[in-house]
């Protein structure tokens, strides 16, 4: 495990993820039920953007650097300000940037006292920093345990409603048809969880490999969003990443055909247009 998520924390692609991330526990917590979140490969949680790390890549300046900063329009700033304020108050009162929330504490920050997150991390740095991150909360459990393994292990969840997320590193190319394959069998034991998978795109061959997958599964409804980005010339870093929503909220596409937009015009590194596409894979058209 080479992956170090604190050299992307608050990149572009943590923007898009994060975004949907947050309105979809929105959603969950419009009904007073409990619901449970389940994230696979959490990180570590909480990530200083002066470190070594963070500070070194500088991704995100490009990415939540440049989106609290970009015009938007109202519609869709109305749509972001939950995630906006969630980043903001891990920042305290002066109005700078110096921590970005990873998904396990922007979940926390959307849990009311009868929810829970269960966080998983594999790699012993992260799953310490973790572990500290989430401590003192007894609604959020810090687990070291293989993120595909939790899967089996913790799906389906007592409380019946909720979300699982899954965002492995992607270092192997095994991953999308891992990805594929891993989120059948969840789906098989708990039909009716939504699930929130994140995937880059540096070519199209696995992104489109796991598009024909799902299709021939069995889930009944699953969405897909995409967000390239142009890139200045020479640029190397990653410009374009997708999301599948299995489940997703009924609010969920429209609320993606204005986000997306917007943020591919927030997150432009002024190298050209950037390009989207929400469609569902299988189910309501
Ligand atoms: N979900 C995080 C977020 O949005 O803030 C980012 C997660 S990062 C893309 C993937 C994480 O998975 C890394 O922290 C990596 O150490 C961890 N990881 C790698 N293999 C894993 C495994 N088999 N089980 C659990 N975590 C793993």
């Amino acid at each position: 495990m080479n992956y170090r998520h604190a050299f992307h924390a608050g990149g572009f692609a943590d923007v898009v993820k994060h975004a949907v991330l947050v309105r979809i526990l929105l959603h969950l917590r419009a009904k007073p039920a409990a619901f449970r979140v389940i994230d696979t490969h959490a990180g570590a949680g909480l990530y200083g953007l002066a470190g070594e790390e963070a500070g070194r890549s500088g991704e995100w300046r490009d990415g939540i650097g440049r989106l609290v900063s970009a015009p938007i329009s109202d519609q869709a700033r109305a749509l972001l300000a939950p995630y906006l304020d969630a980043v903001a108050a891990c920042n305290g009162a002066g109005g700078g940037l110096a921590i970005y929330p990873g998904s396990p504490a922007l979940v926390r920050a959307f849990l009311r006292p009868q929810d829970r997150l269960i966080a998983c991390e594999l790699e012993p740095k992260a799953a310490g920093a973790l572990a500290r991150n989430l401590a003192g909360d007894p609604r959020c459990k810090a687990i070291a345990i293989d993120g595909w393994t939790a899967l089996n292990a913790y799906v389906p969840p007592k409380e019946r409603r909720g979300l699982i997320l899954i965002d492995p590193p992607f270092e192997e190319a095994a991953d999308f048809p891992r990805l594929a394959q891993a989120l059948a069998a969840a789906y098989r034991k708990w039909a009716g969880g939504t699930y929130l998978l994140w995937y880059p795109i540096k070519e199209r061959a696995g992104p489109d490999a796991l598009a024909r997958r799902l299709r021939a599964s069995a889930i009944a409804k699953i969405l897909r969003a995409e967000l390239s980005l142009a890139l200045p010339a020479g640029e190397t870093r990653l410009g374009a990443c997708g999301l599948i929503v299995v489940n997703p909220p009924w609010t969920l596409a429209g609320e993606l055909g204005v986000l997306l937009p917007a943020l591919a015009a927030a997150l432009d590194r002024g190298a050209g247009r950037g390009a989207y596409r929400v469609d569902w894979l299988i189910g309501e058209k």
